[in-house]
């Protein structure tokens, strides 16, 4: 068995049809780390779905009740990016129980993966860009509800900046924003994180790893959070759909060392969650966001977790 969890529930799936946001990836992803016997069946938790109550630690109740009856406006579907539908919802709200239960078990186990989440464009009132609910902020909101954890970070390494995400912490010093990300992309307007990294097109590996180095390695050692948010877009590859960014398989594999091995020989817990992916093949995307896993366990190894 794996030393961590890996957290996945089968209602993951947001109901798209053909759409840009491969949603049969969370199921792709847990079927690829069984079939390479990465792991076991019973390293597979299911989460429930997080609590009305849990969701309304960050966003107002109006929009938590219109997503659940299905009362949004036009312009609001059109904001959001998909098709309105029960099962997306409930996808929803299992992703924001999922990052609960993966930021809850990374406390105890040093890291766990959430096969779902990273909802980064999810704003208090309203969702943008395939995002509905910020199972990010909701996680972190929850374990600090329950004294479990006093500082957070996110470190967002999606190609798309973190707007949700920065626009919900903006006024919270408890919680430290760290967005990594192509300038010239989605979201138009980008509420300021702690520390926002503006890439310019075409970034590779190589500027991309030291930028991120840089803007780390302080705030991780002078904040020193409890437990790390992990953001890990599987969209800064140089063939995403989305993204304009040049990283290699490989640049991506040594991202994700860079964060997660950091944070743990800081003392700090990660919780890792996939967010974006929308390379030509989906293939790939499975291969990037299986290989974040990999590495974990590698950092984990590593580095060890001592409670
Ligand atoms: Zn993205």
């Amino acid at each position: 068995m794996l030393p961590f969890h890996l957290v996945y529930h089968e209602q993951y799936d947001l109901n798209l049809g053909h759409h840009v946001f491969p949603s049969q990836k969370f199921r792709l992803i847990h079927e690829r780390l069984l079939a390479e016997d990465f792991a076991v069946p019973e390293d597979f938790v299911a989460p429930e779905p997080a609590s009305d109550d849990d969701l309304m630690l960050v966003h107002e109740r109006s929009w938590v009740e219109r997503l659940k009856r299905g009362h949004l406006s036009y312009e609001e579907i059109l904001q959001l990016e998909i098709p309105y539908s029960p099962e997306m919802v409930r996808a929803f709200w299992l992703a924001a129980g999922g990052t609960t239960l993966a930021a809850r078990l990374a406390l105890e186990q040093g890291v766990a993966y959430n096969v779902g989440g990273g909802f980064h464009h999810a704003f208090p009132d309203h969702g943008e860009g395939f995002c509905a609910i910020n199972d990010i902020a909701v996680g972190i909101r929850k374990l600090q509800q329950e004294g479990q954890v006093t500082r957070a970070m996110v470190v967002d390494c999606d190609v798309h900046h973190g707007n949700g995400t920065a626009a919900i912490f903006a006024d919270d010093p408890t919680v430290f924003t760290l967005s990594i990300h192509q300038y010239n992309n989605y979201p138009a307007r980008k509420p300021r994180s702690s520390v926002d990294v503006h890439l310019g097109d075409g970034v590779g590996d190589q500027e991309y790893l030291d930028r991120l180095s840089a803007a780390y390695r302080f705030p991780i050692h002078g904040f020193h959070p409890e437990l790390l948010v992990y953001v890990a877009g599987a969209d800064p590859y140089a063939e995403d759909q989305l993204g304009g960014l040049s990283l290699t398989r490989e640049g991506l594999k040594a991202r994700d060392r860079l964060v997660i091995e950091t944070a743990l020989r800081e003392g700090t817990a990660v919780a890792i969650v996939l967010a974006g992916g929308y390379a030509l093949e989906v293939g790939d995307t499975v291969t990037i966001h299986s290989n974040t896993a990999k590495v974990a366990k590698e950092a984990l190894e590593a580095v060890g977790w001592k409670m």
